[in-house]
């Protein structure tokens, strides 16, 4: 494929995105704002993403038929779901511009292969090890625990992860997790969690949004704030810095998430990264002169990426399927009009039509002229969905 693809905006020109989910649906909602025409691939015919572009193919990621279908239809491809089979984009390569590319995912996808790019681009990480044999398993430096012991692979939100403070624990947690390769990450004591999104175009170009401070709830991401609160201008320099060096060194086209750690004692380790938009850049929507959706969509129609302007400090809250219950256990609606009577919220329901705990409904942007004020309005939005207030 010509790296050198230019896709000017038209009626006439199909973007492809590959899944169907929230994350979709925005990629969905910002190439068509640009005007361009949209197809989503996604098995599932209710997808956010597949309700609102102009075609969905329901498929399988691996259906021959539909990757045929996709790669004729579309002038260039992305994803959205970051265990898309990196054997389908690589497939897509062949005849169609795809970015990511197919090995920069495969990367994100494992642990193992991202801390190593972490390495190889000179950006700390915890420290770790490989556990993928009985071997592995004996030859653990006990000064990784206590230690989290993650699945190298299909992690998302917490899930497939076990703290273990002892070797005994460990051995039992490696059989719970069915004995799949992982890694033991040593337990950090964190200050507070950060993310930098850049976004890197064919031409090597890299622009990224200001350094998000990101607050998790039972392994969630429940709150960002923009400016970050306990981030000083050099740290944020140092982070914006690394995402930079970890997206340049990989040769990563699109947008790129990287989430950092500041530990007590004030050093940077890099967490995981994600390679697509991120539930911490929601905020940018809303907050900034443009988004990261519309920054995949620049960037993998080879279109100029401008760095972007935040021009209004911001709280970002997201919406879990919890708030659709009431504490009986019965399904209501949660109080929009209310919410929407407190100024500067902006308010992305990604139209799932049924609520489970734990599932992500949408996310509440509420922005500001200041910092303090949209803190004090994002709180006064949390009051009215009974959400925690403290962040
Ligand atoms: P997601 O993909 O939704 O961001 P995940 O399931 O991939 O999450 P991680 O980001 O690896 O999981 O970890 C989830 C959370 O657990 C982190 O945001 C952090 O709060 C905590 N955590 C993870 N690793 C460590 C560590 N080494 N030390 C201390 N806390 C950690
Ligand atoms: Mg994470």
């Amino acid at each position: 494929m010509t790296s050198k693809t230019l896709l000017l905006p038209a009626a006439t020109t199909t973007l492809g995105v590959i899944g169907g989910g929230q994350l979709g649906r925005m990629f969905v909602h910002a190439a068509q704002s640009l005007g361009f025409r949209t197809l989503v691939l996604d098995p599932d015919a209710a997808s956010p993403a597949g309700l609102v572009a102009h075609e969905h193919i329901c498929a399988d990621y691996l259906d021959e038929a539909a990757l045929t279908r996709m790669a004729a239809a579309c002038a260039a491809i992305t994803t959205e779901f970051e265990n898309v089979p990196a054997q389908a984009l690589d497939r897509l390569a062949h005849s169609k511009p795809v970015a990511p590319a197919g090995s920069c995912v495969a990367i994100c996808q494992d642990r193992a292969d991202e801390k190593a790019h972490f390495g190889a681009s000179g950006v700390a990480c915890a420290p770790y090890a490989v556990i993928d044999s009985e071997a592995a398993l004996a030859a653990v430096d006990s000064a990784l625990l206590p230690g989290i012991l993650k699945t190298a692979r299909m992690g998302y939100d917490g899930k497939g992860q076990i703290r273990v403070k002892t070797r005994e624990a460990l051995a039992a947690g490696w059989d719970e997790l069915k004995r799949v390769p992982c890694v033991l990450e040593q337990m950090l004591p964190l200050a507070l969690e950060l993310s930098v999104i850049v976004a890197r175009g064919r031409d090597g170009t890299v622009v990224q949004f200001p350094v998000q401070q990101n607050l998790h709830r039972d392994g969630i991401l429940a709150v960002t704030q923009v400016p970050a609160p306990g981030v000083s201008p050099a740290l944020a320099e140092q982070a914006s810095a690394a995402a930079a060096r970890i997206a340049s060194e990989m040769g990563y086209v699109g947008v790129l998430c990287i989430e950092f750690f500041l530990l007590q004692d004030g050093r940077l380790v890099v967490n995981e990264m994600a390679p697509r938009p991120h539930n911490s850049g929601h905020y940018t929507i809303n907050a900034c002169d443009v988004s990261q959706f519309e920054l995949q969509v620049r960037a993998m129609a080879g279109l100029p990426l401008n760095p972007p302007r935040l021009h209004s400090p911001t709280v970002m809250l997201n919406l879990l399927g919890d708030l659709w219950f009431d504490a009986q256990g019965n399904e209501r609606e949660p109080a929009w009009d209310r919410v929407l009577a407190i100024p500067g919220t902006h308010l992305h329901l990604y139209g799932k039509a049924s609520a489970r705990p734990g599932r992500k409904m949408g996310h509440l942007n509420i922005t500001a002229a200041t910092a303090e004020q949209a803190q004090q309005r994002a709180q006064a939005a949390a009051a009215v969905l009974s959400l925690p207030t403290e962040w």
